[in-house]
């Protein structure tokens, strides 16, 4: 939630920082355990990363790390 406006924020600049830097540390992970592709939903086409779990089922993430799933228009073309 973002305080606008307001005379007295607070906020930490360096939040901002915290926020690009964890951002960052996602992306070399996700690079570390993952592919870098395209989505191939064909209404979706967003750049996510494939990693393979100990299970052997592949997972799909978005740039920051979350659930490509929980986004992706063609969500329900990638499951069985
Ligand atoms: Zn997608």
């Amino acid at each position: 939630m973002a305080k606008q406006g307001s005379l007295f924020d607070t906020s930490d600049p360096s939040d901002t920082e915290q926020l690009a830097k964890l951002r960052a540390n996602m992306r070399a992970l996700l690079n570390k355990v993952g592919d870098r592709q395209v989505c191939k939903g064909p209404a979706c086409g967003a750049v996510v990363w494939f990693a393979r779990h100990k299970d052997g089922r592949i997972g799909i993430y978005n740039p920051d790390g979350s659930s490509h799933f929980s986004d992706c228009p063609d969500a329900d073309k990638f499951r069985g």
